[in-house]
């Protein structure tokens, strides 16, 4: 019998739990802040900031959107950012991406303090979560499928994990995660030279994919008893939803789930986890600073 990996649910248990440590820290006087740094009118960007807004909200924690006109200058932005950098209330920073093509992206995220780098995209970040401290935020995604695979008791020592990507969001952290004493996965990553994507991915013990093209991963490309992790957001005409569309992910998911033995759907298995994760990286963003100053 297939397994659902359900997001929706494991993020209802944590964030439970996550509601009694941002409890504890109102109780010695702070208030986890997240700030969100929007650019432009992208509706798919302008939802996804609202989710996260909301979620703070819901926590008990400050959730703050900052939006910019699509046409703001680099000193601009430069400028917000120093002002949150500088801000006691705000623990955490995200400027969500994409950014407008006239921004430098990468120099927009090195600009945001790395403790309060609660994406963590800052390359000071990258170096830290690559060489396994504690300190690092590792960025939302990964982070939520390292706790999924947790919490869903999927063993990872000694199984070889194939990763369909090779993105610095998703795929390269995840990567260094599971090799990393520990979790002790055997990693191969793979990405669009690879030849002959299916001689990789029938191998995977474990199979993640995080790519962005609809049902990239068919049956015959996987082994009986695979456990599926999909990451792939895919917006699909339909005209039956009032929006139009519907989400899918990169895997065939009515093929694939008679093979595997768990699967993530989407929505509502990685996406619900990432938010998580960036509540989970702000509540400790709150704790170090307050750490710091006590
Ligand atoms: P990305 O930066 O665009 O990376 C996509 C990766 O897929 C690249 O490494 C690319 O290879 C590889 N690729 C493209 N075509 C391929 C093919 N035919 N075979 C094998 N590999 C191929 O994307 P991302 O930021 O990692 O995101 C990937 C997907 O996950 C997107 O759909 C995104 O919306 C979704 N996502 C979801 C969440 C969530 O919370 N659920 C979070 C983040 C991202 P090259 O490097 O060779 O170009």
């Amino acid at each position: 019998m297939v397994r659902t990996l359900d997001g929706t649910e494991l993020s209802r248990v944590m964030r439970a739990e996550m509601a009694q440590d941002v409890a504890a820290l109102q109780a010695a006087g702070v208030t986890p802040g997240l700030s969100v740094v929007l650019v432009g009118n992208n509706p798919a960007s302008q939802a996804y900031v609202a989710s996260k807004t909301r979620a703070c909200e819901a926590l008990g924690m400050r959730g703050q959107t900052l939006n910019l006109p699509e046409d703001v200058s680099k000193d601009e932005l430069f400028a917000v950012i120093d002002r949150l950098n500088q801000d006691p209330t705000v623990h955490g920073i995200l400027v969500q991406l994409p950014l407008p093509a006239h921004l430098p992206y990468k120099a927009v995220l090195e600009h945001i303090r790395p403790e309060k780098d609660v994406d963590g995209f800052h390359p000071l970040n990258a170096g830290l979560a690559f060489v396994g401290d504690p300190r690092a935020f590792v960025p939302c995604t990964p982070a939520g499928i390292m706790e999924m695979l947790r919490r869903e008791n999927v063993p990872t020592r000694g199984k070889h994990v194939v990763i369909v990507g090779r993105s610095l969001i998703v795929s390269k952290p995840l990567a260094s995660l599971l090799m990393a004493p520990g979790p002790d996965a055997t990693v191969t990553l793979t990405h669009r030279h690879t030849p002959d994507l299916a001689t990789y991915t029938r191998q995977a013990d474990i199979l993640i994919v995080a790519v962005g093209k609809q049902n990239l991963i068919t049956a015959d490309m996987v082994k009986p008893g695979v456990v599926v992790i999909d990451v792939g957001q895919n917006r699909v005409p339909d005209t039956s939803s009032d929006r139009g569309y519907r989400m899918v992910g990169d895997v065939d998911y009515d093929a694939v789930r008679q093979v595997a033995s768990a699967i993530t759907p989407v929505p509502g298995g990685v996406g619900p986890m990432t938010i998580t994760m960036l509540l989970a990286n702000t509540i400790q963003a709150a704790r170090q600073t307050h750490a710091k100053q006590a």
